[in-house]
């Protein structure tokens, strides 16, 4: 079967892979969709991120979904034939955190694609998964396997949702409008929000934005003031999700956040520097989120009742054998949102 490797920085591969044969509790899947995501984007630039590098070839991938091809023993659950999205998140179920219903902080987790541990723990970009069976969640019949596979990104924004707490009647506040942003707005819409302002630094991703719900865009790079308003009165907004990693955008959040106000950050951008009087004096309350667990199960649920639409979102579709063009495409907001691969 054919993969996709990661040797280094600008270093992809696709390379021949020894399948493996569904054991017990587990289900075989051909993997049809898997999307692109930025933790790929980073191993493809850059090698990494933060202080997590390639050190050994490592399949990339964690956003999938396809069809059942073989079942194991002890799996009653599924059919050869039934189109499933795939949970890349694998915690070990046995250590405090996963005892405490916090999987997601897993000491012993095994998420497809990630360089962290060593030795790295291979990804999904593969012609055949096998998978455990609890992993798998069923897709229902009229749902394309492309919007399947928006399940982990969106299983990302759910818990991010679920870490700021009720969002029913509240005004949300979303900065950097990618495809983690833009599917904020549509988990912060499902889940009642009364207000959506998103901004970004790109036209083109603010009508993405607007296209998924958001109620107003704003460009802060040629628009800023227009943010900058609703810092009067102590702010406007009751929850501000920063999925741009950018100092500015937090900065300025800080500044329109409504005293006990929460900012959830979702963005990466390494160190930087907030205004501790403003935290101190607003009382806000800063939440991180990271990955999710049960959410993705709820994801499933929300696009198998279409109450969630990503087909804006979806730029194209690309074969293994320009996998090339795929990264270089994903990588350029300008042009892209989410890409997909399909093997
Ligand atoms: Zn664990």
């Amino acid at each position: 079967m054919k993969a996709v490797v990661i040797h280094a920085a600008r270093d992809l591969r696709v390379e021949e892979r020894e399948p493996e044969k569904a054991g017990n509790g587990q289900v075989e899947v051909g993997i049809e969709a898997g999307g692109i995501c930025g933790s790929d984007l980073h191993y493809f630039n850059h090698g990494g991120f933060g202080t997590v590098r390639i050190r050994e070839p490592m399949i990339l991938g964690h956003e999938i979904a396809g069809t059942i091809k073989a079942i194991g023993a002890g799996v009653s659950k599924f059919a050869v034939g039934d189109r499933v999205a795939i949970s890349p998140s694998r915690p070990c179920n046995g250590c405090d955190y996963c005892l405490q219903g916090l999987q997601n902080q897993c000491l012993s987790m095994r998420f497809y694609g990630s360089a962290m541990p060593m030795p790295h723990i291979q990804g999904a970009f593969r012609e055949r998964l096998v998978a455990e069976a609890w992993q798998c969640h069923d897709v229902n019949d009229g749902i394309s396997i492309n919007e399947a596979a928006f399940a982990e990104p969106f299983a990302v924004t759910l818990h991010a949702v679920a870490r700021a707490g009720s969002l029913l009647g509240k005004r949300v506040l979303v900065t950097g409008c990618g495809p983690i942003g833009a599917l904020t707005i549509i988990a912060a819409r499902v889940h009642g929000a009364r207000e959506i302002v998103a901004t970004d630094v790109m036209d083109a991703v603010l009508k993405k934005a607007e296209q998924v719900g958001a109620d107003r865009t704003i460009n802060v790079a040629s628009n800023a003031e227009q943010l900058a308003c609703y810092a009067a009165n102590k702010g406007y907004f009751d929850v501000h999700f920063e999925a741009s990693g950018n100092e500015r955008a937090i900065r300025s959040g800080l500044e329109v956040l409504k005293p006990r106000g929460v900012l959830v950050q979702l963005g990466l951008g390494g160190d930087v520097s907030i205004p501790q009087n403003t935290v101190v004096a607003k009382e806000i309350e800063v939440r991180g989120t990271f990955r999710f667990h049960e959410e993705f199960g709820l994801a499933v649920n929300l696009i198998n009742r279409r109450a969630v639409d990503f087909k804006p979102l979806l730029t194209g579709c690309f074969g293994l054998a320009d996998v090339q063009e795929a990264f270089e495409l994903a990588g350029d907001r300008s042009r892209a949102m989410k890409v997909q691969l399909s093997f």
